[in-house]
C-alpha cells in the first residue's frame, strides 16, 4: 500500500494577522507554517507522491452547505473593505439564545456574526481561495480512492474543515472537507460511509451536516465540551435525529486523558463502524490530542499516533484521510506522518 498526498500551496492565502485568545489578539494557532512542518516530515520519511489537486468542484459543496453561507464566504472580504474596515474580518456579535434571529443582517459585521459559530476565526482577503483549494485537495484524494486507483489517500488540507457547519464558519474552518469527501463517496456508489473524527475537538460541523441522515455514520473522540471548545456541542447524548437517530456517536473524554483510555474509545468507534457495515471511511485527522498541544488537554504521545493509524487501517476500508487540527507546531509533522506510517504498516 502507498499513500498519495494531495496539497495546494494556495493555503498560504489564508493568513490572518490575529486570533482573539485570552482577551488578546495573538498570532493564530492555525497558521501556514503548520503545513511546512508536515511537508518537511513527509519528505524526510519518503512520501514522495505529492500532487496538486484538480480544480475545486462546487457541486458537492453546495449539496451540503447553505448557498447563502457560501455566497457570504465569497463576498465577505470585499464587503468588509467597502464598509471601511482594514483589519481581519472578525465578527463582534453572534445571535445569542432567545434572540429571534429571523433575518440575516445586511451590515457586514452583523452578517458575519450570523454566519459564525465562534469568533476566534478571522476572514482575510485570500480566505475563500484558500478554503476552496483546501477542499479541492479532499476532493482529489476522494477521486483517487473512489476510482479504485488506490486504497487510501491523504488530503493535506488547510484551512481545516470539521467545525464548519451547514451555514456557519468558526474553529478555523470554512468548508467541511471531510463531509464533502463522505458525500462524494456516496455519490460515487458507496451505500454507507463512516467519518471517524480523532481531532481533539468535537467535529460539530460534521455532526451538524449529517445529524438527520443514516447513510453517514459520524463518530467523534474529543475533549469533553464541559471543558473544551466548541463547548455547546459534543455531548454523548447527541445521537442524531429522525432517520439519523443512532448514527451519531460522541465519545467525550476529560482533561488529562491518556492513550489507554483514548484507545478504548477508538476501539468502541471501530467496533461501531464494523457493525454499521461501512463501505468507505473518511478520517478527520487532527493531532491536537498530543500531550504538548497548546490549546488541548489530552496526553497522547507521538508513538500513540502510529498505533492509532495501525488500528484504523485494520478496518480495511477505502479510506480518505483529511487533515484537521494540531497546534504543537514542532511535533505536528512527526505526529501526522507517524499516523500515516502506522496506517500503511498494517
Ligand atoms: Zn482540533
Amino acid at each position: 500500500m502507498s499513500m498519495t498526498v494531495f496539497f495546494d500551496e494556495a493555503h498560504r492565502q489564508h493568513s490572518p494577522k490575529g486570533e482573539l485568545h485570552g482577551g488578546e489578539l495573538v498570532e493564530p494557532f492555525e497558521r501556514p507554517s503548520r503545513i511546512d512542518f508536515i511537508l518537511d516530515r513527509l519528505e524526510l520519511k519518503g512520501f514522495c507522491d505529492i500532487r496538486r489537486p484538480d480544480r475545486f468542484d462546487p457541486a458537492p459543496v453546495f449539496q451540503l452547505h447553505d448557498s447563502g453561507y457560501l455566497n457570504f464566504l465569497e463576498t465577505a472580504w470585499d464587503d468588509w473593505v467597502r464598509e471601511g474596515f482594514s483589519g481581519d474580518l472578525i465578527p463582534t456579535t453572534i445571535p445569542a439564545r432567545r434572540m429571534p434571529a429571523n433575518h440575516c443582517p445586511e451590515n457586514i459585521d452583523g452578517k458575519a456574526g450570523w454566519y459564525a459559530m465562534a469568533v476566534e476565526t478571522s476572514i482575510t482577503q485570500g480566505t475563500w481561495e484558500a478554503a476552496k483549494a483546501s477542499c479541492a485537495s479532499a476532493q482529489s484524494a476522494l477521486r483517487h480512492v473512489s476510482s479504485g486507483e488506490a486504497e487510501c489517500a491523504f488530503a493535506l488540507c488547510r484551512p481545516p474543515g470539521h467545525h464548519a457547519m451547514r451555514d456557519m464558519f468558526g474553529g478555523y474552518c470554512f468548508v467541511n472537507n471531510a463531509a464533502v469527501a463522505a458525500q462524494m463517496f456516496l455519490d460515487s456508489g458507496a451505500a454507507r460511509v463512516a467519518i471517524l473524527d480523532i481531532d481533539f475537538h468535537h467535529g460539530n460541523g460534521t455532526q451538524d451536516i449529517f445529524y438527520d441522515r443514516s447513510d453517514v455514520l459520524f463518530i467523534s473522540l474529543h475533549g469533553h465540551p464541559k471543558h473544551a471548545f466548541p463547548y455547546y456541542s459534543g455531548y454523548a447524548g447527541e445521537v442524531g435525529t429522525g432517520d439519523g437517530s443512532g448514527y451519531n456517536l460522541n465519545l467525550p473524554m476529560g482533561p488529562g486523558t491518556q492513550y489507554d483510555e483514548w484507545c478504548g474509545a477508538l476501539e468502541t468507534a471501530t467496533g461501531r463502524i464494523r457493525e454499521f457495515g461501512a463501505d468507505a471511511l473518511v478520517v478527520s485527522l487532527g493531532v491536537d490530542a498530543y500531550k504538548d498541544d497548546p490549546i488541548s488537554f489530552f496526553r497522547l504521545e507521538s508513538k500513540d499516533f502510529i498505533d492509532c493509524g495501525r488500528r484504523i487501517s485494520g478496518l480495511r476500508l477505502p479510506t480518505v484521510i483529511v487533515m484537521e487540527g494540531g497546534y504543537a507546531i514542532n511535533e505536528i509533522g512527526v505526529n501526522v506522518v507517524g499516523f500515516l506510517e502506522g496506517f500503511l504498516d498494517n
